[in-house]
């Protein structure tokens, strides 16, 4: 069994993990890393496919869903994004802002943001131990001892950045909710996020490949709960794109409510793309009108949805047709049977109770020394660079914490 002594460990060497560890060990903090798997950051890895959205322009609580949006205020003042954007900048990495917000690696390589964090964390001193998958986290005479399979080591603060249980196959097991639990945590019910929408409907699976921006709306008991905008991408087993993966932790969390629904708008920049009068397309057929603002196949979908034939010519529609495809293009209920689940949600929603823990720190309130970061927390970011830059922002604020802490001890 090996042994070893530093003062602040780390487990879980993703976003957080890493961002976590060179800001502590800037300040001369001997950091160790214990890494389940066999290298560092495969989630970061699959991000952005592959390119890594990092960060947005623009990043404040109010695009997270949590129970504690003022402490994710706080995390989020100990970086901004563009302090996050030199960080990546002092060690070779530019990223790309995008007209939608979105910041990119500029070469489109994921890989080059986990070097610059390998690079900080050498730099630094921190050491990272891989295939040490932690099995149990005991706490006595003021010090944290982790052991796994033929391995253990100690230290007086321990920060968790398991990650939560999404994406299983990048090592998220959940095991940091059981260490949360084992201290007295309370624990807000985990469930996807950001993952796909299921349909057994055919005629929505018909139109895999087809994408078109819209605003989706999400009604919970006939009141609107959440909506979202952006593109929906229509897949071979339901919806998908950031206005469906935005809104599909929404339809997670209600599992079990009788009345949920989802209604998209296909034209949300009405009135610009109102179809047209009668006297407006005099020689059009219903299928030309509704194809020259949409895509053909979707269309053809709402006009029959719509109960209109797509050959009819469009003067020929009488008033109250046309209010029924307007209301099918505008308040179309998608025929939703699920959400895809965690292997294809790259969130998680829920996690460790953010009201439990040092507002400013993230240290927990209940067990001293014991700090946590990153997707294991009770925080879940809409789609566009707001994940990870939770996972930087709340990487950097528990190390802080965790210096602290040691200087107190
Ligand atoms: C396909 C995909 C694409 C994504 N794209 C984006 C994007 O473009 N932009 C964005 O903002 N967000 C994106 N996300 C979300 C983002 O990647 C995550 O929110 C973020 O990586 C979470 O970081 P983390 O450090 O908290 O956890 P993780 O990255 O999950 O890291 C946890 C680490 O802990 C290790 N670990 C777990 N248990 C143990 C244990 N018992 N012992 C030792 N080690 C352990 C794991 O092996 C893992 O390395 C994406 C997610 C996925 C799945």
């Amino acid at each position: 069994m090996k042994n070893s002594s530093s003062d602040l460990i780390i487990i879980g060497s993703g976003a957080a993990g890493l961002m976590a560890a060179q800001e502590a060990a800037v300040s001369g903090c001997h950091v160790v890393v214990l890494e389940g798997g066999k290298s560092a950051g495969a989630k970061l890895l699959l991000s952005g496919g592959g390119r890594c959205n990092a960060t947005n322009a623009v990043v404040t609580e109010q695009d997270f869903c949590s129970n504690a949006p003022r402490t994710v205020r706080h995390v989020l003042e100990h970086l901004r994004p563009a302090q996050f954007v030199t960080f990546l900048e002092r060690h070779g990495v530019r990223l790309s802002l995008e007209e939608d917000g979105k910041y990119f690696t500029a070469e489109g390589r994921a890989e080059a943001v986990l070097a610059a964090l390998l690079a900080a964390a050498r730099q630094t001193g921190v050491r990272i131990e891989y295939n040490r998958r932690v099995q149990e986290v005991v706490f006595s005479d003021g010090s944290y001892t982790v052991s796994g399979e033929g391995f253990e080591y100690s230290a007086p603060v321990l920060l968790v950045t398991t990650g939560g249980l999404s994406y299983p196959a990048t090592g998220s097991t959940g095991f940091g909710y059981s260490v949360a639990r084992r201290f007295g945590h309370t624990l807000v019910p985990t469930v996807p996020a950001l993952s796909p929408l299921l349909t057994d409907d055919k005629r929505w699976t018909g139109l895999s490949g087809v994408a078109v921006p819209c605003r989706l709306t999400f009604w919970l008991n006939n009141r609107k709960a959440a909506a979202s905008a952006g593109p929906i991408l229509f897949t071979h087993f339901g919806f998908s794109g950031p206005a469906a993966l935005d809104l599909s932790r929404h339809w997670s969390v209600s599992t079990g409510e009788a009345d949920r629904r989802l209604t998209v708008d296909f034209l949300p920049e009405l009135p610009a793309r109102d179809l047209p009068d009668a006297s407006a397309a005099v020689k059009k057929t219903a299928r030309t009108v509704l194809s020259e603002r949409l895509p053909a196949r979707l269309a053809a979908v709402l006009l029959e949805l719509a109960g209109i034939d797509a050959g009819r010519g469009w003067p020929g529609l009488n008033p109250k047709e046309r209010r029924r495809l307007q209301e099918t293009c505008q308040a179309c209920e998608l025929p939703v049977s699920g959400v895809a689940g965690w292997g294809k949600a790259e969130v998680t929603a829920g996690g460790v109770d953010l009201g439990e823990l040092a507002g400013a720190t993230l240290e927990s309130r209940l067990q001293p020394g014991l700090f946590f970061a990153g997707e294991v927390l009770d925080v879940d970011g809409r789609v566009g660079g707001f994940n990870l830059h939770w996972a930087w922002a709340s990487g950097v604020a528990a190390a802080r914490g965790a210096v602290k802490k040691l200087r107190i001890l």
